[in-house]
């Protein structure tokens, strides 16, 4: 279908359409989408994670399942694939960091260290981050052995019929050791406290899971490898009597949280206590007219590509609609 009329553009007197914040999959969704429809969107990338656009995905290997891509395709190939085809449609795309936003009246002001830009609308797409537990040799290992997501990974041939092991003692670590009991030979659920935080279902399904092992009062101290350099187990340190010892597993999965970024926006848009940014639901609507949120900052449920993108495409969409409504 042809793209829709773009509403008059006001770029004559400095102030842009919308511009977009972030360069996962729910930014360059949104890109391609408002690019498409004239609305010359401006898009800061971001360099937050290593030093280059494309979010997330950019610090994984295979990702098996975007539609699409039937043999998989690696998460940089998947993001320069995206970011190309959001330049294709015209996006002006800047590989910089927003320092500061102001949403509190109109024209919106968004500021990088290297250029300050007034618009009428705004996506946030700005994703989330996954928090790790810095061991000592975690980026040696991270994606081949140590994952934070398991729906992604878990069916990877590096952990297909392996011994695994998930930190954590809340609904997501619960959540992902009984997903990988589908794939694992058996998982072990670490947890440093002496009970679960995760809800009494969740609970009632890990405890009784004989493909579950429960370890209370346990901490991880650091990945333990074998002559190939491949990961063959965990250093485990009991919390309560100090006592070390070592799991043999062949991947470690992290289930401790996320965190949104979103503190850009703090004071300004409503955020619920973990720091979401809080959109109506089946909406990429803020609290703020005119502010839109897409992907992970928003999402602390489904947090995929494909849901990111389905999101950034909700929200270009709903920019066009707000900008042709207030034109
Ligand atoms: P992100 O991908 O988090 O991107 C956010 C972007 O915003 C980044 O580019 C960042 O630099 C930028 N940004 C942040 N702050 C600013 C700022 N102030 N100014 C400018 N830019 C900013 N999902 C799957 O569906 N399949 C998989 O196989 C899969 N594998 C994964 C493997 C790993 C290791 C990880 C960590 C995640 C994986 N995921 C996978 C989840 C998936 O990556 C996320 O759900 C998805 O990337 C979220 O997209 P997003 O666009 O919301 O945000």
């Amino acid at each position: 279908e042809a793209p829709a009329a773009p509403p008059s553009s006001d770029s004559s007197k400095g102030v842009e359409n919308l511009v977009i914040v972030g360069s996962g999959p729910a930014g360059y969704t949104a890109a391609i989408y408002a690019a498409r429809a004239n609305l010359k969107p401006v898009v800061f990338e971001g360099y937050q994670v290593g030093g280059v656009p494309g979010g997330q995905l950019m610090t994984t290997t295979e990702v098996e399942n975007f539609p699409g891509f039937p043999e998989g395709i690696t998460g940089p190939d998947l993001m320069d694939r995206m970011r190309k085809q959001a330049e294709r449609w015209g996006a002006e795309l800047h590989q910089e960091d927003v320092e500061f936003v102001n949403v509190k009246s109109s024209p919106f002001v968004i500021r990088s260290s290297d250029r300050e830009v007034k618009c009428h609308s705004v996506i946030i797409a700005t994703g989330a981050t996954a928090k790790r537990l810095r061991l000592p040799r975690e980026d040696e290992f991270w994606s081949r052995g140590i994952s934070a997501c398991a729906i992604c990974d878990g069916a990877s041939p590096l952990f297909k019929g392996q011994v695994l092991a998930v930190v954590g003692g809340g609904d997501t670590a619960t959540e992902e050791a009984i997903y990988l009991t589908k794939y694992a030979r058996h998982v072990h659920l670490l947890v440093r406290k002496d009970q679960l935080r995760a809800s009494k279902a969740m609970q009632d399904r890990v405890l009784n899971n004989p493909n579950i092992t429960v370890h209370f009062n346990t901490e991880a101290m650091d990945v333990v490898s074998n002559d190939k350099g491949q990961m063959s187990g965990i250093q485990l340190k009991r919390t309560d009597t100090g006592e070390e010892s070592v799991l043999e597993v062949k991947g470690l999965f992290y289930g401790i949280g996320h965190t949104p970024n979103s503190q850009l926006l703090q004071g300004q848009i409503e955020l619920d206590s973990a720091g979401y940014i809080l959109v109506k639901e089946g909406s990429a609507k803020t609290s703020v007219d005119g502010v839109f949120a897409a992907g992970d900052v928003q999402d602390h449920e489904w947090r995929q590509a494909v849901t990111a993108a389905g999101s950034g495409c909700i929200a270009a969409l709903s920019v066009e609609r707000y900008l042709v409504a207030n034109d």
